[in-house]
């Protein structure tokens, strides 16, 4: 008798058997099924002949959902990760499908248009439009900025857009075109450049490793383009009837990256796959990538669960980003099953970007990555760093002379600038001078930054929001202070000193509203924006015309944390910041504001020299024996009961048996001790040897799960990014 057995979503490692009523069940179909006196959708790993629970107490499968089957490789891909990553089969299953086939009333998605303007329509002028049809020309607008919207966007521009959209259609200004076929109006269809040396080397190379398992780091500075490579790779990929899958960090993948591949591809099918799509525009996208039709997938991490028929190659760009590791349930990383996937295909994988992870670094060092080089820009040159000692700055100064020179100088030569400090808000403390009073979170082991856009104490650990004590609550002073710059208070300095200047800040505050960043793009590449003042948000990918210059406030912070890992996040970011400056024909510059000029991080950013950098660090890794000379894996566990969790911890340091490859720290409470009221420990695995963590860990699993806490939340973070 055939029995199915099939992943739930539940935390239970292990797979549930059901028996069929003659249906043609496969591997890899999604399966009505009963479960705990309701309906739900099960995934099938497997069709055996008997299962070890007696016949009669199974239940049977109800239907078959009408997707095709999941292939094997997909499937091995899900049991390889739910077994290393130590996450329950069911949970990671469901962890890796859109949201609309984990239905049971799932049914194939109707036809979705792709809306564009038409040659009519690009000649549109708002002079065109009365001046109070404001949707009218917020619609012209979003067109001309977006070259192509999808219905939701439309409803999203307001409740009348779509219905504009037909009216226009009518008028011969729009065209619409089922879902991924489209292809936009060659406005600006460039030639393709010819390639530098490096980058032709770059291409030969890898082109020739097509059809068979081969890693690659290409490590190129910020523009010196990597894109470029990938689209004659993409080119070469397709010509073969082949799938290209490029993954991203989740920001980058903006709409201005997907039409620059539209329009280097306007006949290829190419589907993006990230949170920003409606669940049935994603699902829709997922169908096409699952029948081979979509020839290009652009997508954040989840993306690599997609199963794609025919690849031929994937990409992983800016692979160092910590965006592809995902941090709960399924704690994957994106960027380390890339290689899984590429082994199992036999296919090449390009790992991109100009700071590589030093575990993808040391790879290429030692020979088992493919290393390829772009050394330097074919067009801009690489901007000049300068580092501006602050230690002689007058106190309450917060530009040094050199920089407000330099800001005044962009002004008057109609160019962009960028202010970058990692640090949102107005102040990120509150204190009392008279009694050393500060403003902390109740619920949190952390202090309260202080907004001056609601006037407001705000949470950035848990979220609470209180309004600003108007004395110390402590000793009834009345002259609080705010300590420290936020990005807000950049905002107001700047504004005080270029009262004329337009300047625009990009925070996670500012760009709350659903798609505010992308509009923000928009205008500042098209409108006048002056200066840019903002956090990490400015610092990734994009590519600004006009912007020239680049100010680096006070980043010393992360040169002191605890984390081993902040001085190489801090380079890459660093080094991503200095990439903005001078990308298109300008010459760039930029200015690093620093109490600590000759550390090594900065004297290396001033050299833009990422290798002697990541030499250096990995010297200093081997000696301490942190990654990549070790292997490491985190149980996290968090409680309201400080006395629950400290027992908890005391068990899980407490193993049966002891691995003698395998070193289990002392448990200790997490950087953030306390967070919303739940008190957090975690305690480090370390060994040399990944198969014996491995193996540790399975074991560890097991323990864990024996001691019935019932009141700790507890998980494990293999190759944790962050402790
Ligand atoms: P990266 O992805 O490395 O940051 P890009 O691929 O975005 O760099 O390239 C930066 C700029 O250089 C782009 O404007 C691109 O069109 C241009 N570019 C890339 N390769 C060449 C080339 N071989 N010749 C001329 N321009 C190029
Ligand atoms: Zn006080
Ligand atoms: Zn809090």
């Amino acid at each position: 008798m055939a029995i199915a057995r099939v992943a739930l979503d539940c935390p239970v490692y292990s797979l549930f058997d059901y028996r069929l009523t003659g249906q043609e069940i496969q591997k890899g179909h999604l399966v009505v099924v009963p479960f705990r006196k309701r309906r739900t959708v099960g995934l099938v790993f497997d069709v055996v002949e008997h299962s070890h629970i007696e016949t009669a107490r199974l239940l049977y499968i109800e239907s078959i959902l009408p997707v095709e089957p999941l292939p094997e490789t997909t499937l091995a891909l899900i049991e390889f990760s739910s077994e290393y990553y130590q996450c329950p089969i069911g949970l990671a299953s469901f962890a890796t499908l859109p949201a609309t086939v984990k239905r049971v009333r799932y049914a194939p998605p109707k036809q979705q248009w792709q809306y564009v303007l038409t040659r009519a329509g690009l000649e549109l002028t708002p002079e065109q439009f009365p001046a109070r049809a404001t949707l009218q020309r917020r619609l012209r607008q979003s067109f001309l900025a977006n070259r192509m919207l999808r219905a939701a966007d439309l409803l999203a521009l307001s409740s009348g857009g779509l219905r504009l959209t037909e009216t226009w259609i009518k008028k011969g200004w729009i065209e619409k075109h089922p879902d991924n076929t489209v292809s936009i109006p060659e406005l600006s269809l460039k030639d393709q450049p010819a390639l530098t040396d490096e980058q032709h080397a770059a291409v030969v190379k890898i082109s020739a490793t097509l059809g068979s398992f081969s890693p690659w780091l290409l490590e190129g500075v910020t523009g010196s383009g990597k894109t470029e490579v990938y689209f004659r790779l993409i080119e070469e990929v397709a010509h073969r009837g082949l799938q290209t899958l490029l993954l991203v960090p989740e920001i980058n993948l903006t709409p201005q990256l997907e039409e620059r591949f539209r329009q280097r591809f306007p006949g290829l099918t190419l589907v993006g796959l990230h949170s920003d799509l409606g669940q049935a525009e994603r699902c829709a996208n997922w169908l096409a990538a699952r029948a081979g039709e979509a020839k290009v997938v652009i997508g954040t991490r989840l993306a690599i669960f997609t199963p794609l028929p025919k690849l031929g190659l994937i990409i992983v760009d800016e692979e160092h980003d910590g965006s592809f590791k995902q941090q709960e349930g399924l704690r994957y990383s994106a960027r380390d099953l890339a290689i899984f996937c590429a082994r199992q295909r036999q296919v090449p994988v390009v790992l991109g970007s100009a700071t590589p992870s030093l575990e993808t670094y040391q790879n290429a060092r030692s020979g088992r990555f493919g290393y390829l080089r772009l050394s330097r820009r074919p067009v801009a040159a690489t901007p000049g760093v300068r580092l501006v000692d602050t230690r002689g700055m007058p106190k309450g100064h917060k530009f040094s002379e050199q920089v407000i020179k330099q800001l005044g100088a962009c002004l008057v030569r109609g160019e962009q600038s960028l202010v970058f400090l990692n640090r949102r808000g107005f102040a990120p403390a509150l204190v009392c001078g008279a009694c050393g009073w500060n403003a902390q979170c109740g619920r949190c082991s952390a202090r309260l930054v202080w907004h001056m856009t609601d006037a407001g104490l705000h949470c950035h650990y848990c979220g609470n929001q209180q309004h600003l004590p108007r004395a110390c609550p402590s000793c009834g002073n009345q002259d609080l202070k705010g300590l420290g710059e936020g990005t807000q208070r950049l905002e107001r300095w700047l504004g005080e000193l270029y009262p004329r200047a337009h300047i625009l800040r990009i925070d996670r505050d500012s760009t709350r509203r659903k798609r505010a960043w992308q509009e923000m793009q928009a205008d500042i590449r098209t409108q006048r924006v002056d200066i840019l003042v903002g956090t990490q948000m400015l610092a990734k990918g994009h590519d600004f015309p006009r912007l020239t210059l680049v100010v680096i406030v006070n980043p010393d912070a992360a040169l002191f944390t605890a984390d081993f890992r902040a001085s190489e996040k801090l380079f890459q970011q660093l080094m991503q910041v200095s990439g903005r400056a001078g990308r298109a024909n300008l010459p760039g510059e930029v200015f690093v504001q620093t109490q600590f000029p000759e550390h090594p991080l900065y004297q290396a950013l001033m050299r833009q020299d990422y290798r002697s950098y990541a030499e250096d660090l990995l010297n200093e890794r081997k000696l301490a024996g942190f990654p990549p000379f070790v292997y490491q894996a985190l149980l996290r566990a968090e409680s309201h009961s400080e006395s629950a969790l400290m027992s908890f911890l005391g068990h899980a340091a407490r193993p049966p048996t002891v691995n003698q490859s395998v070193t289990l720290f002392d448990p200790v409470p997490a950087a953030i001790a306390k967070i919303a009221g739940k008190h957090r420990g975690q305690l480090l695995a370390q060994s040399f040897a990944r198969a014996e963590l491995q193996r540790f860990l399975s074991e560890w699993r097991l323990h864990l799960t024996a001691n019935k806490a019932s009141r700790v939340r507890w998980s494990i973070d293999v190759d944790p990014i962050e402790l």
